[in-house]
């Protein structure tokens, strides 16, 4: 038998992507939810936490909340439950020692705090990352066709001027397998005719079209802010094999010389591919958030993918943590494990000093996203 790897990386972390806790009491179902990406109940007979995600709470956020390390779920929820969700979320989010939480405000869940709570709950820095989608349904709810065509561009530069990074969730709305150039006017009005025509049957703006969101996201590109995009495995509504990042290859050519920043963010199960364009492209950067939790004792084979071939300079640390503090806090232990280990086996193996290893370590940890997001302002 050898004994688990216990030597962990201490350095502050910024985490480039993640959305926050729920702050209500949550009933074990209600946690249960948030364990997983799928929106539907789970059959009978099965369990979200009897799954990786669910070993590593046993692991790291047991003895975070005074239990011994594996402790029965049961005995987990009861704990939790007792401490109650304000200092369960305290304790947990304290763990990860993160000294920035870069927070996508986009998605509509009144449970979620607001940045400033947020900092207050994490004792860190909160910056906004700003979803193009959700400004433009926002800004269509109180619009004529015309008039959204006209002002949305305005009104994104506007909400950018508050924000260190923008977000556009194309990949789950349509897919990355969209044409390079900028639409046409004529293309964006036709296209806004349609949507509202549509919103009017049904009662809510939900934006799909593939050249509404080409137009959000080159409205987007023009603010000249870092722009994250949505990559591979994540909410239930994706198609995976058209949010495989290659497909954006064309776009990534015609915007190569324009000054702005794509983060392809987890990118699971395409880090490869993802890493691949990191290399390629001066612009491209890339991430394992979500799966930094959800791979449980399985998230070292990614985040030793993404460190295979990108230069150091273009792999950045997040969480995309939703809801649960348990996400932030497994994140941020598996990586400082996993990572951990990969360098000692680089030092050990003869690639690299305990030098080198540590200025990787931190260029991921912290140093790549300052620099992309110039977060020292
Ligand atoms: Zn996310």
């Amino acid at each position: 038998m050898t004994h688990a790897h216990n030597r962990r990386i201490d350095l502050p972390l910024v985490d480039h992507h993640c959305h926050g806790v729920v702050e209500a009491e949550l009933s074990d179902n209600g946690f249960r939810s948030l364990a997983t990406e799928s929106g539907w109940p789970a059959p009978a007979g099965t369990d979200s936490l009897d799954s990786p995600f669910g070993l590593a709470v046993r692991r790291f956020c047991a003895p975070i909340l005074g239990l011994e390390p594996l402790a029965p779920l049961d005995e987990y929820l009861a704990r939790r439950r007792s401490v109650g969700t304000a200092e369960a979320n305290r304790l947990l989010l304290h763990s990860t020692g993160t000294s920035d939480y870069l927070l996508d405000t986009g998605i509509r869940d009144a449970r979620l705090p607001e940045p400033d709570a947020m900092a207050v709950l994490a004792d860190a820095r909160v910056c906004v990352i700003v979803r193009i989608e959700r400004v433009a349904e926002d800004l269509a709810a109180e619009s004529t066709a015309a008039g959204f065509v006209a002002k949305f561009p305005a009104t994104l530069a506007a909400r950018s001027r508050e924000a260190v990074g923008l977000k556009s969730i194309i990949a789950y709305r349509h897919g990355f397998d969209i044409p390079a150039e900028r639409p046409s006017g004529r293309e964006v009005l036709k296209a806004a005719d349609e949507w509202f025509r549509t919103a009017e049957r049904t009662g809510t703006f939900r934006v799909t079209d593939p050249v509404l969101l080409r137009f959000g996201l080159w409205s987007g590109i023009d603010t000249g802010l870092p722009l994250q995009l949505h990559t591979g495995y994540g909410d239930g509504d994706v198609e995976l094999f058209r949010a495989d990042p290659s497909r954006l290859t064309p776009l990534f050519h015609a915007t190569r010389t324009l000054g702005v920043d794509f983060l392809l963010l987890h990118c699971y199960p395409f880090i490869r591919e993802a890493g691949i364009l990191a290399q390629v492209f001066p612009h491209v950067y890339l991430d394992t958030g979500l799966v930094s939790h959800y791979l449980g004792p399985s998230a070292g084979t990614a985040i030793r993918q993404a460190m295979e071939i990108a230069p150091f300079s273009k792999v950045l640390y997040s969480s995309d943590s939703y809801g649960l503090a348990e996400h932030y806090a497994v994140s941020a232990a598996n990586w400082r494990t996993e990572f951990a280990a990969l360098m000692d086996e680089w030092i050990a193996s003869g690639w690299a000093t305990p030098r080198d290893a540590e200025r990787i370590a931190t260029m991921v940890a912290s140093k790549n996203a300052k620099r992309v997001y110039d977060l020292s302002t």
